[in-house]
């Protein structure tokens, strides 16, 4: 069994930004990336976090606007509305979920889609769609097909079986690996909650993505001998051995699933690395295209 691990090839995108930012920033052009954050909530704060200091380490302009749980819908729209005026940001994330009490779609539909670097608006969706290179990905999606290259896990003419159909993950997912570029030309399937005998499905599959928000919800019987498994589940479960009381799992049971694999992504440590250093690539390349570079 091969572990994929996110840490390295997370580490070779980040070179790939540097390269890319030092070109940039010898040209006179600073890339900027905004992070939108609205409400309390302690995980999304983290991931902010962590979006922040990578942007610090590449030496990027960043900027996090944190605006409260109560924020009004209008006030939300006016701040995007800015960012999209704003000369120094080339790229804009609003960290979702959203409170309920505000419209995550009429937020995204308001962000410049040069400027959507989280590859959710519907133009960049659509492009993706249309196997158009000038649009962008979401960032998850494009973080598993990466591992899947890097790795050297031949995608043309695989059966892929993905299980969640979210736009975030499962559906763009599916559109990236149906696509003729590299990591794509698979036979793709998704699955979701109303499918009929999943585990026969499942077990259909060479390479198998699991975005479901279940914790330890794909078992051996799930798995075909010798699949690749990418596990795109963080779930959070009470663990009293664990130093905070908790710990993060994914949506595999990767003990009772990894010897049936040929190679596996663990959690923590697989998918999740990715995210944020596909985010870094797809702000430096909005800061290209806008630039003419
Ligand atoms: P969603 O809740 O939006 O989607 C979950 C999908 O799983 C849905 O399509 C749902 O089906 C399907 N599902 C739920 N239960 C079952 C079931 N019993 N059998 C089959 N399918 C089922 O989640 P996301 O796509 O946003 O996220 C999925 C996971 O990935 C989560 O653990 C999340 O934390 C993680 N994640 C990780 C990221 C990273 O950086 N690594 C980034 C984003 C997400 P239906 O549509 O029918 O309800």
């Amino acid at each position: 069994m091969k572990l994929i691990e996110g840490k390295s090839i997370a580490e070779t995108v980040y070179g790939e930004c540097l390269e890319s930012f030092e070109e940039l920033k010898a040209a006179g052009f600073l890339p900027g990336l905004a992070v939108v954050l609205v409400g309390e909530d302690p995980a999304s704060r983290a991931y902010v976090g962590s979006k922040e200091k990578k942007c610090q380490e590449l030496g990027m302009h960043s900027v996090k606007i944190e605006l409260p749980a109560e924020t009004k819908q209008e006030d939300l729209h006016q701040v995007i509305l800015d960012l999209n005026a704003d000369e120094t940001i080339h790229g804009i994330l609003v960290q979702l979920p959203l409170p309920n009490h505000l419209d995550e779609d009429a937020v995204i539909l308001r962000i410049d889609p040069a400027k959507d670097v989280d590859g959710l608006h519907p133009v960049n969706l659509g492009k993706l769609a249309m196997d158009d290179p000038t649009g962008f990905a979401p960032c998850t999606p494009s973080g598993c097909q990466r591992m899947l290259v890097e790795s050297g896990i031949e995608t043309s003419g695989a059966n892929v079986v993905i299980v969640g159909r979210s736009l975030l993950v499962g559906k763009s997912l599916a559109l990236l690996m149906m696509g003729k570029g590299e990591g794509g030309n698979a036979t793709v399937t998704i699955a979701h909650s109303r499918t009929k005998d999943l585990k026969a499905v499942t077990r259909e599959a060479d390479i198998l993505v699991a975005a479901i928000g279940i914790p330890h919800f794909i078992g051996p019987d799930h798995v075909k001998e010798g699949a690749v498994v990418v596990d795109v589940g963080i779930n959070r479960i009470a663990d009293p051995t664990a130093p905070r009381g908790s710990r993060l799992v994914g949506d595999v049971d990767f003990d009772a699933v990894k010897d049936k694999c040929e190679a596996i992504t663990p959690v923590p440590g697989g998918v999740g690395r990715m995210t944020i250093a596909m985010l870094m690539a797809n702000t430096i390349r909005a800061c290209r295209l806008k630039e003419g570079l």
